[in-house]
């Protein structure tokens, strides 16, 4: 059993300029600014980031970065670093999105850099596993997901992993809107909780947050969120509209009173 507030987290990708992600970032807070019971996290752009900190100044909501560098600084034209995000204000990093690792040729090795980079600069990391389709369907999504979550986790002292959030995101469901059932969704968290539990003990293993994303909407997201080890979600599709994203924070408050 997890023990700790359910976290919903918005991944808009390459959508919304900054003018747009205020508007968005502000309907959000003006909805669920005094939602205590969940943590609501909004991960623009970087050239988004600075006006919906801003914009979310003053509530409870908080903003990510959906991608950064393992290095502090240097020759890395296009990228930017953990101390970058900080000085922003920004207090979340997703990490080893599928679409980093296969659109950007991302590995485990580099993720994990950032992964200790992130958690170095007090930076929450967001670490996305998840099997494709062919690795499912082969059995093996159980071998993928501890492949990526050991070697993504490598050298994470226990003290540091609360800080860590993990995203089961099996990549068949991302954007596709075919969503894993909760059973499954469910036997996959359980197999991540049973690998925090070696890798970091019983009491911290609980406290880690475990999302799911893929195609999560406000139709099925009371049932997944109803499950054990489903501490909240990542949303793409449906973090680009106010209200199916605020819909889905208040299954995940729900969730709570079940
Ligand atoms: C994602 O990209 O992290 C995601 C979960 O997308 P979607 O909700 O659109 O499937």
């Amino acid at each position: 059993m997890s023990l700790h507030t359910p976290l919903i987290a918005g991944n808009w990708k390459m959508n919304k300029t900054a003018t747009e992600g205020v508007e968005l970032a502000q309907a959000v807070a003006a909805a669920v600014g005094i939602e205590s019971a969940v943590q609501v996290v909004l991960c623009p752009p970087f050239t988004a980031l600075a006006a919906a900190v801003a914009a979310v100044e003053g509530t409870h909501l908080s903003i990510g970065a959906q991608n950064m560098h393992d290095k502090t600084n240097g020759a890395f034209t296009g990228e930017v670093s953990a101390a970058m995000l900080r000085d922003l204000h920004v207090t979340y990093v997703i990490l080893g999105h599928s679409e980093r690792r296969s659109l950007f040729g991302e590995d485990d090795a580099f993720i994990n850099r950032k992964v200790n980079a992130a958690l170095a600069a007090s930076l929450k990391p967001i670490l996305c596993v998840g099997e494709l389709l062919a690795e499912r369907e082969a059995g093996t999504t159980n071998a993928v997901v501890k492949r990526q979550l050991e070697l993504g986790l490598a050298g994470v002292p226990a003290a540091k992993a609360e800080q860590v959030i993990i995203a089961y995101e099996p990549v068949w469901a991302i954007g596709t809107g075919k969503t894993a059932t909760p059973a499954m969704a469910q036997e996959v968290h359980a197999f991540i909780r049973s690998l925090l539990v070696a890798q970091f003990g019983a009491e911290t293993a609980a406290r880690v947050r475990i999302l799911y994303g893929g195609s999560m909407k406000p139709d099925n997201a009371d049932a997944l969120l109803a499950e054990h080890d489903i501490d909240g979600g990542l949303i793409g599709g449906a973090a680009l509209e106010a209200k199916g994203f605020v819909d889905l924070v208040r299954s995940a408050a729900r969730s709570l009173s079940r």
